[in-house]
């Protein structure tokens, strides 16, 4: 058992079972042991790879994505831009420098970065230091600030938000917990009373043993952003991977050094996930009067923003490095790596065309 688990078994003899929510916020966020604590996260030696770590294209598209729905909402003088979760800053490093060829924008903008983690804000500090607008790290969405219009990028961010999972038994409902067993060990176990539960009529009946899962930390932030863009104008792009009409099922996910491993085996040194329920995002969006555009394949998405162009014209730049930049492109859009597992989701203000990237859904 790792000194993680032992605090958490721990934590579970004196308080009693954990929700998966709360043990998912441990082992993800526990400032000395958890997952996002650890240096290498993220990237080719870390647990697990993001589509900015695979290509520079990736955040060049959505930075350019970012300016043209600025300039199709009038180009107002000052904007932010704001990325949640931003990994190593890859991605905004790339976002920013493609947009150095759109000056009027970015003259106007600010950035703010949502980041939980002290090691990987240190770490965006690095790779963010000649950036050439103003960049402030807060921990929270809520710390963004109200005083202008918000262009928002996440990219694999709300698959990292705790879920709850649920297992319909003869009783009802009831909840997945965390327990120990009499060696203290972790062990996966369900609440003994059922929880009344409303689930949506589009995931049908539910059999004995059907899992539901629910995140309450990305719906609720969906709806405050979808609220955000409704009022003020602006935009925000999620990405991640997900379904979009779910039935039941568990996906609850450890992946360490790009394998699966077990959920429980060793707490924080495997990164925690769950496919994002995008039926779910949709639906808390159409409550606010914002517009929701997708979700749409990552693949058709990127196709869309012209990554082939993109990719032909670095190519042309780097010609040592052809085969390099096809191979990163047909990574991020081949229908067998993560062209279709991946969605996007646009929230847009109400009256809007489809964005870039969206028009054929
Ligand atoms: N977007 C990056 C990283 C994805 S990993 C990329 O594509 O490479 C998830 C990121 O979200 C990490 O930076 C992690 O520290 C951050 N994160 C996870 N949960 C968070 C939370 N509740 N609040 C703020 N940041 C969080």
């Amino acid at each position: 058992m790792n000194a993680l688990a032992r605090h958490i078994s721990d934590t579970i003899r004196i308080e009693g079972p954990l929700s998966l929510s709360a043990f998912m916020t441990m082992v993800l966020h526990d400032r000395h042991l958890g997952f996002y604590s650890a240096h290498e996260s993220i990237g080719a030696h870390g647990a697990f790879v993001t589509a900015p770590e695979i290509s520079q294209m990736f955040g060049e598209l959505l930075g350019l994505w970012c300016a043209e729905i600025w300039r199709m909402q009038g180009g107002a003088r000052s904007v932010r831009l704001v990325e949640l979760g931003p990994g190593r800053g890859t991605l905004m490093r790339d976002a920013l420098r493609a947009i150095s060829s759109v000056p009027d924008f970015l003259g106007g903008i600010d950035v703010v970065l949502v980041e939980a983690s002290c090691v990987l804000e240190t770490l965006q500090r690095e790779h963010l230091r000649d950036a050439s607008v103003p960049i402030r790290w807060v921990r929270q969405w809520s710390d963004v600030g109200q005083d202008r219009p918000l262009f928002i990028l996440a990219n694999e961010f709300l698959d990292a938000l705790p879920i709850r999972q649920f297992v319909m038994t003869a009783n009802g409902w009831c909840e997945r917990t965390i327990a120990t067993d009499p060696e203290g060990e972790l062990v996966l176990a369900l609440a003994p009373d059922p929880t009344p539960l409303a689930t949506p009529a589009t995931r049908g009946d539910a059999a004995l043993g059907a899992v539901y899962e629910i995140s309450i930390a990305a719906e609720a932030l969906v709806e405050e952003i979808a609220c955000r863009i409704a009022g003020s104008g602006g935009a925000a792009l999620f990405i991640d991977y997900g379904h979009a009409g779910v039935s039941y099922g568990d996906t609850l996910q450890a992946v360490a050094r790009h394998k699966y491993v077990d959920v429980l085996a060793s707490p924080g040194g495997a990164d925690l996930s769950a496919h994002v329920d995008f039926g779910a995002l949709v639906r808390c969006v159409k409550q606010t009067g914002a517009c929701a555009h997708g979700p749409v394949a990552q693949g058709s998405f990127l196709r869309g923003l012209g990554i082939e162009t993109r990719a032909r014209q670095l190519s042309t730049q780097n010609s040592t490095k052809v085969n390099e930049i096809d191979a990163g492109m047909r990574r991020l859009i081949a229908p067998d790596e993560m062209g279709e597992l991946f969605k996007v989701l646009a929230i847009m203000p109400a009256i809007s065309p489809p964005p870039p990237g969206f028009e054929t859904c």
